[in-house]
Protein backbone atom coordinates (compact mmCIF):
# COMPACT_ATOMS: atom_id res chain seq x y z
CA UNK A 1 0.00 0.00 0.00
CA UNK A 2 1.45 3.62 -1.26
CA UNK A 3 0.19 6.69 0.77
CA UNK A 4 -0.75 9.28 -1.40
CA UNK A 5 1.46 12.49 -0.99
CA UNK A 6 -0.73 15.76 -1.56
CA UNK A 7 1.71 18.48 -1.69
CA UNK A 8 0.95 21.70 0.05
CA UNK A 9 1.28 25.30 -1.32
CA UNK A 10 4.35 27.69 -1.82
CA UNK A 11 5.79 28.93 1.72
CA UNK A 12 8.22 30.92 3.22
CA UNK A 13 9.13 29.07 7.08
CA UNK A 14 10.90 31.19 9.20
CA UNK A 15 12.57 28.89 12.38
CA UNK A 16 13.84 31.10 15.26
CA UNK A 17 15.99 29.20 17.17
CA UNK A 18 16.97 27.46 13.95
CA UNK A 19 20.45 26.47 15.35
CA UNK A 20 18.93 24.90 18.62
CA UNK A 21 18.43 21.02 19.52
CA UNK A 22 15.13 21.24 18.49
CA UNK A 23 15.39 22.70 15.24
CA UNK A 24 18.48 20.13 14.48
CA UNK A 25 16.66 16.97 15.92
CA UNK A 26 13.12 17.14 14.70
CA UNK A 27 12.40 20.29 12.53
CA UNK A 28 14.69 20.18 9.82
CA UNK A 29 14.96 16.70 9.62
CA UNK A 30 11.14 16.73 8.88
CA UNK A 31 11.29 19.18 6.74
CA UNK A 32 14.21 17.68 4.94
CA UNK A 33 11.36 14.02 4.87
CA UNK A 34 8.98 15.80 3.40
CA UNK A 35 11.48 17.22 0.91
CA UNK A 36 12.49 13.63 -0.48
CA UNK A 37 8.60 12.60 -0.48
CA UNK A 38 8.07 15.50 -3.10
CA UNK A 39 5.63 17.61 -0.59
CA UNK A 40 8.00 20.49 -0.18
CA UNK A 41 6.90 22.95 -3.65
CA UNK A 42 9.99 24.45 -5.88
CA UNK A 43 10.10 27.74 -4.50
CA UNK A 44 9.56 27.35 -0.81
CA UNK A 45 12.13 29.14 1.24
CA UNK A 46 13.25 27.90 4.98
CA UNK A 47 14.69 30.58 7.08
CA UNK A 48 16.96 29.55 9.52
CA UNK A 49 17.14 32.84 12.16
CA UNK A 50 19.25 32.50 15.56
CA UNK A 51 21.27 34.75 17.43
CA UNK A 52 24.71 33.08 16.64
CA UNK A 53 26.80 35.01 14.06
CA UNK A 54 27.43 32.02 11.25
CA UNK A 55 27.95 32.27 7.61
CA UNK A 56 25.69 30.53 5.26
CA UNK A 57 28.02 27.67 4.84
CA UNK A 58 28.71 26.98 8.51
CA UNK A 59 24.94 27.02 9.41
CA UNK A 60 24.47 24.37 6.29
CA UNK A 61 27.23 22.37 7.44
CA UNK A 62 25.83 22.25 10.81
CA UNK A 63 22.45 21.03 9.59
CA UNK A 64 23.80 18.42 6.84
CA UNK A 65 25.72 16.89 9.79
CA UNK A 66 21.81 16.61 11.96
CA UNK A 67 19.86 15.52 8.84
CA UNK A 68 23.24 13.05 8.56
CA UNK A 69 22.38 12.21 12.09
CA UNK A 70 18.69 12.50 12.38
CA UNK A 71 17.24 12.16 9.30
CA UNK A 72 17.16 8.26 8.78
CA UNK A 73 17.35 6.64 5.56
CA UNK A 74 16.59 9.76 3.77
CA UNK A 75 20.52 11.54 4.37
CA UNK A 76 22.03 8.94 2.12
CA UNK A 77 21.08 10.63 -0.76
CA UNK A 78 23.65 13.47 -1.30
CA UNK A 79 21.69 14.90 -3.94
CA UNK A 80 18.60 15.48 -2.67
CA UNK A 81 20.01 16.61 0.69
CA UNK A 82 21.95 19.63 -1.59
CA UNK A 83 18.78 20.15 -3.28
CA UNK A 84 17.48 20.63 0.28
CA UNK A 85 20.13 22.77 1.42
CA UNK A 86 19.58 25.10 -1.24
CA UNK A 87 16.06 26.14 -0.17
CA UNK A 88 17.92 26.79 3.33
CA UNK A 89 19.04 30.22 4.50
CA UNK A 90 20.58 30.92 7.40
CA UNK A 91 19.61 34.83 8.94
CA UNK A 92 21.19 36.12 12.41
CA UNK A 93 18.43 37.91 14.19
CA UNK A 94 18.11 38.49 17.91
CA UNK A 95 15.09 38.05 19.40
CA UNK A 96 15.52 41.09 22.43
CA UNK A 97 17.30 43.54 20.12
CA UNK A 98 17.87 45.05 16.94
CA UNK A 99 20.35 42.97 14.84
CA UNK A 100 19.05 41.20 11.66
CA UNK A 101 15.03 42.54 12.21
CA UNK A 102 15.74 45.16 8.74
CA UNK A 103 17.72 42.17 6.91
CA UNK A 104 15.42 39.64 7.53
CA UNK A 105 12.46 41.46 6.54
CA UNK A 106 14.28 42.55 3.21
CA UNK A 107 15.03 38.78 2.91
CA UNK A 108 11.09 37.84 3.51
CA UNK A 109 10.40 40.64 0.72
CA UNK A 110 11.92 38.88 -1.80
CA UNK A 111 10.01 35.98 -1.68
CA UNK A 112 8.01 36.27 -4.83
CA UNK A 113 4.40 35.02 -5.55
CA UNK A 114 1.56 33.88 -2.96
CA UNK A 115 3.29 32.58 -0.26
CA UNK A 116 2.28 31.02 3.24
CA UNK A 117 4.37 33.07 5.76
CA UNK A 118 5.07 30.99 8.63
CA UNK A 119 6.95 31.96 12.04
CA UNK A 120 8.03 29.14 14.00
CA UNK A 121 8.78 29.80 17.95
CA UNK A 122 11.14 27.17 18.46
CA UNK A 123 12.62 29.24 21.25
CA UNK A 124 12.22 29.29 25.16
CA UNK A 125 8.57 30.90 25.41
CA UNK A 126 10.48 34.38 27.68
CA UNK A 127 11.17 35.26 24.12
CA UNK A 128 7.59 34.73 22.60
CA UNK A 129 6.64 38.30 23.91
CA UNK A 130 9.89 39.77 22.36
CA UNK A 131 9.48 38.02 19.08
CA UNK A 132 5.69 38.82 18.24
CA UNK A 133 6.51 42.47 18.90
CA UNK A 134 9.36 42.77 16.61
CA UNK A 135 7.48 40.62 13.62
CA UNK A 136 4.68 43.13 14.26
CA UNK A 137 7.27 45.94 14.43
CA UNK A 138 9.10 45.08 11.47
CA UNK A 139 5.54 44.59 9.30
CA UNK A 140 5.71 41.07 9.03
CA UNK A 141 2.70 39.74 10.80
CA UNK A 142 0.37 39.82 8.53
CA UNK A 143 -2.98 38.93 8.61
CA UNK A 144 -2.33 35.79 6.98
CA UNK A 145 0.96 34.67 8.80
CA UNK A 146 0.99 32.13 11.09
CA UNK A 147 3.17 31.49 13.90
CA UNK A 148 3.70 28.06 15.61
CA UNK A 149 4.88 27.46 19.35
CA UNK A 150 6.52 25.01 20.98
CA UNK A 151 5.78 23.57 24.66
CA UNK A 152 5.93 23.88 27.33
CA UNK A 153 3.19 26.56 27.19
CA UNK A 154 3.20 27.58 30.50
CA UNK A 155 3.64 26.10 33.83
CA UNK A 156 0.09 26.87 35.65
CA UNK A 157 -2.97 28.15 34.70
CA UNK A 158 -1.83 31.98 35.32
CA UNK A 159 1.32 32.38 32.90
CA UNK A 160 -0.55 30.06 30.07
CA UNK A 161 -3.48 32.89 30.46
CA UNK A 162 -0.27 35.57 30.26
CA UNK A 163 1.14 33.50 27.28
CA UNK A 164 -1.86 33.36 25.39
CA UNK A 165 -2.73 37.31 26.04
CA UNK A 166 1.11 38.13 24.87
CA UNK A 167 0.60 36.25 21.56
CA UNK A 168 -2.78 37.54 20.81
CA UNK A 169 -1.99 41.14 21.25
CA UNK A 170 -0.70 40.50 17.40
CA UNK A 171 -2.42 37.18 16.17
CA UNK A 172 -6.02 35.61 16.55
CA UNK A 173 -6.09 32.46 17.96
CA UNK A 174 -6.83 31.13 13.65
CA UNK A 175 -3.40 31.92 13.56
CA UNK A 176 -1.43 30.23 16.35
CA UNK A 177 -0.65 26.76 16.42
CA UNK A 178 0.75 25.25 19.50
CA UNK A 179 2.34 22.12 19.48
CA UNK A 180 1.59 19.13 21.32
CA UNK A 181 3.63 16.75 19.15
CA UNK A 182 1.82 13.90 20.18
CA UNK A 183 -1.16 14.82 18.66
CA UNK A 184 1.03 14.19 14.75
CA UNK A 185 1.82 10.85 15.91
CA UNK A 186 -0.12 8.48 13.40
CA UNK A 187 -1.64 6.37 16.04
CA UNK A 188 -2.96 8.84 18.21
CA UNK A 189 -4.94 10.09 15.12
CA UNK A 190 -5.79 6.29 14.31
CA UNK A 191 -7.69 6.97 17.81
CA UNK A 192 -10.21 8.94 15.68
CA UNK A 193 -10.56 6.48 13.19
CA UNK A 194 -10.63 3.83 15.01
CA UNK A 195 -13.30 5.18 17.40
CA UNK A 196 -15.90 7.44 14.70
CA UNK A 197 -14.58 5.21 11.18
CA UNK A 198 -16.41 1.90 12.97
CA UNK A 199 -20.18 0.92 13.55
CA UNK A 200 -19.18 -1.78 16.30
CA UNK A 201 -17.22 0.18 19.20
CA UNK A 202 -19.06 3.39 19.14
CA UNK A 203 -22.96 2.08 20.79
CA UNK A 204 -20.63 0.54 23.65
CA UNK A 205 -18.37 3.18 24.26
CA UNK A 206 -19.92 4.26 27.51
CA UNK A 207 -20.18 3.61 31.35
CA UNK A 208 -22.68 0.64 30.79
CA UNK A 209 -20.08 -1.54 28.81
CA UNK A 210 -17.20 -0.36 29.75
CA UNK A 211 -15.56 -1.03 33.46
CA UNK A 212 -12.34 1.57 33.05
CA UNK A 213 -9.86 2.61 30.67
CA UNK A 214 -5.91 2.67 31.49
CA UNK A 215 -4.04 4.78 29.71
CA UNK A 216 -0.09 4.13 30.05
CA UNK A 217 2.70 6.39 29.06
CA UNK A 218 5.43 4.26 30.26
CA UNK A 219 9.51 5.66 29.42
CA UNK A 220 12.82 3.68 29.88
CA UNK A 221 14.34 7.21 29.49
CA UNK A 222 15.42 8.87 32.55
CA UNK A 223 15.95 12.81 32.57
CA UNK A 224 19.43 13.41 31.80
CA UNK A 225 20.17 16.49 29.36
CA UNK A 226 17.03 18.05 30.85
CA UNK A 227 17.93 18.32 34.48
CA UNK A 228 16.84 21.75 35.07
CA UNK A 229 14.13 21.73 33.20
CA UNK A 230 12.83 18.48 34.37
CA UNK A 231 13.46 19.08 37.94
CA UNK A 232 10.98 22.45 37.69
CA UNK A 233 8.38 20.32 35.97
CA UNK A 234 7.98 17.00 36.26
CA UNK A 235 5.55 14.31 35.73
CA UNK A 236 2.49 16.01 36.05
CA UNK A 237 3.61 19.07 33.94
CA UNK A 238 5.73 17.64 31.41
CA UNK A 239 3.15 14.62 30.53
CA UNK A 240 0.01 14.41 32.32
CA UNK A 241 -1.05 18.07 31.67
CA UNK A 242 -0.94 17.77 27.88
CA UNK A 243 0.13 14.36 26.54
CA UNK A 244 -1.78 12.17 28.54
CA UNK A 245 -4.43 14.71 29.00
CA UNK A 246 -4.88 14.70 24.85
CA UNK A 247 -4.89 10.68 24.80
CA UNK A 248 -8.23 11.20 27.70
CA UNK A 249 -9.70 13.86 25.63
CA UNK A 250 -9.41 11.74 22.22
CA UNK A 251 -10.72 8.80 24.02
CA UNK A 252 -13.64 10.01 26.06
CA UNK A 253 -15.04 12.72 23.83
CA UNK A 254 -18.37 12.75 21.85
CA UNK A 255 -18.37 12.21 18.18
CA UNK A 256 -17.69 15.58 16.44
CA UNK A 257 -19.93 16.43 14.01
CA UNK A 258 -17.58 16.92 11.61
CA UNK A 259 -13.30 16.77 11.76
CA UNK A 260 -12.88 20.04 11.11
CA UNK A 261 -10.71 22.05 13.84
CA UNK A 262 -13.19 23.83 15.96
CA UNK A 263 -15.59 21.00 15.83
CA UNK A 264 -12.94 18.21 17.30
CA UNK A 265 -11.44 21.00 19.78
CA UNK A 266 -14.62 22.02 21.00
CA UNK A 267 -15.81 18.20 22.32
CA UNK A 268 -11.90 17.58 23.32
CA UNK A 269 -12.91 20.95 25.54
CA UNK A 270 -15.90 19.52 27.12
CA UNK A 271 -14.30 16.71 28.10
CA UNK A 272 -11.25 18.74 29.95
CA UNK A 273 -14.48 20.69 31.67
CA UNK A 274 -16.17 17.97 32.83
CA UNK A 275 -13.01 16.06 34.74
CA UNK A 276 -13.89 15.94 38.61
CA UNK A 277 -11.08 17.64 41.10
CA UNK A 278 -9.02 14.50 42.23
CA UNK A 279 -8.84 13.53 45.05
CA UNK A 280 -5.34 13.20 47.17
CA UNK A 281 -5.39 9.92 48.02
CA UNK A 282 -6.14 8.99 44.39
CA UNK A 283 -3.33 10.00 43.09
CA UNK A 284 0.32 8.22 43.72
CA UNK A 285 3.66 10.08 42.71
CA UNK A 286 6.77 8.34 42.57
CA UNK A 287 10.93 8.99 41.97
CA UNK A 288 12.87 6.59 40.70
CA UNK A 289 15.84 5.66 42.65
CA UNK A 290 18.72 3.74 41.59
CA UNK A 291 18.20 -0.43 41.09
CA UNK A 292 18.51 -2.12 43.98
CA UNK A 293 21.83 -4.14 44.08
CA UNK A 294 23.09 -1.46 41.89
CA UNK A 295 26.62 0.19 42.13
CA UNK A 296 25.99 3.43 39.74
CA UNK A 297 24.42 6.21 42.09
CA UNK A 298 23.76 7.53 38.99
CA UNK A 299 20.78 6.37 38.00
CA UNK A 300 18.87 7.73 40.51
CA UNK A 301 16.47 10.95 40.28
CA UNK A 302 18.00 12.94 43.02
CA UNK A 303 21.42 12.30 41.74
CA UNK A 304 20.87 13.16 38.22
CA UNK A 305 19.87 16.39 38.90
CA UNK A 306 22.35 17.06 41.61
CA UNK A 307 19.55 17.86 44.13
CA UNK A 308 19.51 15.00 47.03
CA UNK A 309 16.20 16.77 48.56
CA UNK A 310 14.26 16.66 45.55
CA UNK A 311 10.46 16.01 45.65
CA UNK A 312 9.96 16.30 42.01
CA UNK A 313 7.74 13.46 40.77
CA UNK A 314 9.46 11.21 37.77
CA UNK A 315 6.33 9.46 37.91
CA UNK A 316 2.72 9.40 38.25
CA UNK A 317 -0.30 8.04 38.47
CA UNK A 318 -3.93 8.91 39.16
CA UNK A 319 -7.91 8.14 38.92
CA UNK A 320 -10.10 10.46 37.36
CA UNK A 321 -13.79 10.54 36.30
CA UNK A 322 -15.31 12.41 33.88
CA UNK A 323 -18.65 14.02 34.82
CA UNK A 324 -20.79 13.40 32.17
CA UNK A 325 -23.46 10.90 30.96
CA UNK A 326 -21.40 9.18 28.95
CA UNK A 327 -18.65 8.19 31.55
CA UNK A 328 -20.19 8.84 34.93
CA UNK A 329 -18.88 6.12 37.19
CA UNK A 330 -16.12 4.85 34.96
CA UNK A 331 -12.98 5.49 36.29
CA UNK A 332 -9.93 6.78 34.23
CA UNK A 333 -6.55 5.48 35.34
CA UNK A 334 -3.44 7.45 34.03
CA UNK A 335 0.05 6.83 34.45
CA UNK A 336 3.29 8.00 32.98
CA UNK A 337 6.96 7.86 33.97
CA UNK A 338 10.48 8.17 33.52
CA UNK A 339 12.93 4.80 33.85
CA UNK A 340 10.02 1.80 33.36
CA UNK A 341 10.72 -1.36 32.86
CA UNK A 342 9.68 -0.97 29.22
CA UNK A 343 8.84 1.90 26.80
CA UNK A 344 5.00 1.34 26.22
CA UNK A 345 2.12 3.78 25.23
CA UNK A 346 -1.04 2.15 25.32
CA UNK A 347 -4.76 2.66 26.13
CA UNK A 348 -6.43 0.01 27.17
CA UNK A 349 -9.93 -0.75 27.12
CA UNK A 350 -11.68 -2.73 29.78
CA UNK A 351 -15.40 -4.16 28.94
CA UNK A 352 -17.45 -5.24 31.91
CA UNK A 353 -18.23 -8.44 31.71
CA UNK A 354 -21.13 -10.69 30.56
CA UNK A 355 -24.39 -9.91 32.87
CA UNK A 356 -24.98 -13.69 32.84
CA UNK A 357 -23.00 -16.50 32.52
CA UNK A 358 -24.85 -19.43 30.77
CA UNK A 359 -22.05 -21.94 31.35
CA UNK A 360 -21.90 -21.43 34.56
CA UNK A 361 -19.37 -20.33 37.29
CA UNK A 362 -16.88 -23.28 35.99
CA UNK A 363 -16.69 -22.35 32.71
CA UNK A 364 -14.94 -19.00 34.01
CA UNK A 365 -15.84 -15.15 34.03
CA UNK A 366 -14.23 -13.06 31.01
CA UNK A 367 -14.26 -9.57 29.76
CA UNK A 368 -13.14 -8.37 26.21
CA UNK A 369 -10.29 -6.00 26.55
CA UNK A 370 -9.43 -3.50 23.66
CA UNK A 371 -5.99 -2.09 23.51
CA UNK A 372 -4.66 0.55 21.20
CA UNK A 373 -0.76 0.39 21.34
CA UNK A 374 0.80 4.21 20.14
CA UNK A 375 4.17 3.11 20.49
CA UNK A 376 6.23 0.95 19.86
CA UNK A 377 4.43 -2.07 17.73
CA UNK A 378 1.89 0.28 16.90
CA UNK A 379 -1.69 -1.68 16.72
CA UNK A 380 -4.56 -2.66 18.06
CA UNK A 381 -5.65 -5.84 19.71
CA UNK A 382 -9.35 -7.10 21.25
CA UNK A 383 -9.69 -9.99 23.62
CA UNK A 384 -12.35 -12.39 22.73
CA UNK A 385 -13.56 -14.98 24.50
CA UNK A 386 -14.37 -18.22 22.83
CA UNK A 387 -14.50 -22.31 23.92
CA UNK A 388 -11.31 -23.69 24.87
CA UNK A 389 -10.68 -26.59 22.48
CA UNK A 390 -11.07 -29.91 23.41
CA UNK A 391 -13.58 -32.58 24.93
CA UNK A 392 -13.70 -31.62 28.52
CA UNK A 393 -16.95 -29.92 28.48
CA UNK A 394 -17.54 -26.12 28.09
CA UNK A 395 -14.95 -24.30 29.42
CA UNK A 396 -13.85 -20.47 28.16
CA UNK A 397 -10.75 -19.07 27.20
CA UNK A 398 -9.34 -15.61 26.11
CA UNK A 399 -7.28 -14.98 22.81
CA UNK A 400 -6.54 -11.93 20.63
CA UNK A 401 -7.64 -10.82 17.59
CA UNK A 402 -4.14 -8.69 17.05
CA UNK A 403 -3.27 -6.64 14.15
CA UNK A 404 0.12 -4.90 14.03
CA UNK A 405 -0.24 -2.20 11.62
CA UNK A 406 3.12 -2.43 10.08
CA UNK A 407 1.61 -6.29 9.15
CA UNK A 408 -1.33 -5.28 8.31
CA UNK A 409 -0.50 -2.31 6.29
CA UNK A 410 2.90 -3.47 4.81
CA UNK A 411 5.47 -0.77 4.41
CA UNK A 412 3.10 2.51 4.82
CA UNK A 413 1.93 1.16 8.12
CA UNK A 414 5.54 0.29 9.01
CA UNK A 415 7.11 3.73 8.55
CA UNK A 416 4.91 6.18 9.14
CA UNK A 417 6.09 9.84 8.96
CA UNK A 418 6.76 11.50 11.99
CA UNK A 419 4.74 14.18 14.33
CA UNK A 420 6.64 16.84 13.14
CA UNK A 421 6.66 16.18 9.57
CA UNK A 422 2.65 15.64 9.95
CA UNK A 423 2.35 18.82 12.16
CA UNK A 424 4.40 21.07 9.80
CA UNK A 425 2.48 20.39 7.08
CA UNK A 426 -0.55 20.71 8.87
CA UNK A 427 0.47 23.96 9.54
CA UNK A 428 1.29 24.95 5.60
CA UNK A 429 -2.38 24.02 4.55
CA UNK A 430 -3.90 25.87 7.65
CA UNK A 431 -5.15 22.95 9.45
CA UNK A 432 -5.38 23.29 12.93
CA UNK A 433 -7.03 19.78 13.66
CA UNK A 434 -4.20 18.63 15.35
CA UNK A 435 -3.15 21.71 17.55
CA UNK A 436 -3.99 23.02 20.67
CA UNK A 437 -6.80 25.76 20.95
CA UNK A 438 -5.50 28.42 24.25
CA UNK A 439 -9.23 27.45 26.03
CA UNK A 440 -7.99 23.65 25.98
CA UNK A 441 -4.89 24.56 27.39
CA UNK A 442 -6.17 27.21 30.00
CA UNK A 443 -8.72 24.38 31.12
CA UNK A 444 -6.22 21.50 31.27
CA UNK A 445 -4.09 23.75 33.65
CA UNK A 446 -7.18 24.56 35.93
CA UNK A 447 -7.44 20.84 36.52
CA UNK A 448 -4.14 20.41 36.89
CA UNK A 449 -3.46 23.71 39.18
CA UNK A 450 -5.21 22.33 42.33
CA UNK A 451 -3.40 19.07 42.49
CA UNK A 452 -0.08 20.62 42.37
CA UNK A 453 -0.74 23.03 44.90
CA UNK A 454 -2.25 20.35 47.04
CA UNK A 455 1.27 18.51 47.29
CA UNK A 456 3.03 21.67 48.28
CA UNK A 457 0.68 22.75 50.55
CA UNK A 458 0.66 18.99 52.16
CA UNK A 459 4.64 18.70 51.84
CA UNK A 460 4.17 15.63 49.81
CA UNK A 461 7.35 13.27 48.45
CA UNK A 462 7.06 11.43 45.97
CA UNK A 463 7.75 7.13 46.44
CA UNK A 464 10.91 5.56 45.75
CA UNK A 465 10.75 3.27 42.65
CA UNK A 466 13.46 1.41 41.27
CA UNK A 467 14.68 1.92 37.36
CA UNK A 468 13.66 -0.71 35.60
CA UNK A 469 10.38 -1.28 37.81
CA UNK A 470 6.63 -0.77 36.75
CA UNK A 471 6.61 1.88 38.97
CA UNK A 472 5.98 2.35 42.45
CA UNK A 473 4.09 -0.16 45.21
CA UNK A 474 1.54 2.19 45.90
CA UNK A 475 0.30 2.55 42.37
CA UNK A 476 -0.26 -1.14 42.39
CA UNK A 477 -2.53 -0.23 45.75
CA UNK A 478 -4.18 2.84 43.38
CA UNK A 479 -5.75 -0.18 41.74
CA UNK A 480 -6.29 -3.26 44.01
CA UNK A 481 -8.38 -0.86 46.45
CA UNK A 482 -10.49 -0.64 43.28
CA UNK A 483 -10.45 -4.58 42.97
CA UNK A 484 -8.28 -3.87 39.89
CA UNK A 485 -5.10 -4.19 38.50
CA UNK A 486 -2.67 -2.67 36.12
CA UNK A 487 -2.50 -4.09 32.22
CA UNK A 488 1.50 -5.12 32.43
CA UNK A 489 3.98 -2.55 30.56
CA UNK A 490 5.24 -4.43 27.36
CA UNK A 491 7.48 -3.59 25.00
P1 LIG B 1 17.96 25.29 22.59
O1 LIG B 1 18.41 25.98 23.83
O2 LIG B 1 18.72 24.13 22.08
O3 LIG B 1 17.90 26.37 21.40
C1 LIG B 1 17.46 27.68 21.61
C2 LIG B 1 17.54 28.46 20.31
O4 LIG B 1 17.07 29.78 20.57
C3 LIG B 1 18.94 28.60 19.74
O5 LIG B 1 18.87 28.53 18.33
C4 LIG B 1 19.34 30.03 20.13
O6 LIG B 1 20.24 30.66 19.22
C5 LIG B 1 17.99 30.70 20.03
N1 LIG B 1 17.98 31.94 20.84
C6 LIG B 1 18.16 32.06 22.17
N2 LIG B 1 18.09 33.36 22.51
C7 LIG B 1 17.87 34.06 21.37
C8 LIG B 1 17.70 35.44 21.07
N3 LIG B 1 17.74 36.40 22.00
N4 LIG B 1 17.45 35.77 19.80
C9 LIG B 1 17.39 34.83 18.83
N5 LIG B 1 17.56 33.54 19.03
C10 LIG B 1 17.79 33.15 20.30
O7 LIG B 1 16.43 24.94 22.84
P2 LIG B 1 15.58 23.73 22.15
O8 LIG B 1 15.83 22.49 22.91
O9 LIG B 1 15.82 23.74 20.69
O10 LIG B 1 14.08 24.16 22.49
C11 LIG B 1 13.41 25.21 21.82
C12 LIG B 1 11.96 25.26 22.30
O11 LIG B 1 11.34 24.01 22.00
C13 LIG B 1 11.81 25.43 23.81
O12 LIG B 1 10.65 26.18 24.07
C14 LIG B 1 11.64 24.00 24.32
O13 LIG B 1 10.90 23.95 25.52
C15 LIG B 1 10.82 23.42 23.18
N6 LIG B 1 10.92 21.95 23.05
C16 LIG B 1 12.12 21.36 22.84
C17 LIG B 1 12.19 19.98 22.72
C18 LIG B 1 13.51 19.30 22.44
O14 LIG B 1 13.48 18.07 22.30
N7 LIG B 1 14.61 19.99 22.37
C19 LIG B 1 11.03 19.20 22.82
C20 LIG B 1 9.82 19.83 23.03
C21 LIG B 1 9.78 21.22 23.14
Amino acid sequence: MVSRVIPVDLFDLVIFGGTGDLAQRKILPALFRRFCGGQMPNGARIIAAARADLSQAAYKAMISKAIHTYGGNFANDSVALDAFLDCLTYSRVDATGDIGWPELTTLMEQGQGARVTIFYFSVGPNLFGPLAERLHKHGLAQESSRIVVEKPFGRDLESARALNATLATHFCEGQIYRIDHYLGKETVQNLMAIRFGNMLFEPLWNSQYVDHIQITVAETVGIAGREAYYDRSGAMRDMMQNHLMQLLCLIAMEPPAKFDPDAVRDEKLKVIRALDTVEPHHIVRGQYQAQQGADDRHDAYRETVGNLRSTTESYIALRAHISNWRWAGTPFYLRTGKKLVARSSVINVFFKDAPHSIFGEDAGRHANLLSIRLQPNEGITLKVTIKEPGPGGMRLMDVPLDMTFSEALGAAGGNPPDAYERLIMDVIRGNQTLFMRGDEVEAAWAWTDPIIAGWQSRGDVPKPYDSGSTGPDDADLLMRRDLREWQGINP
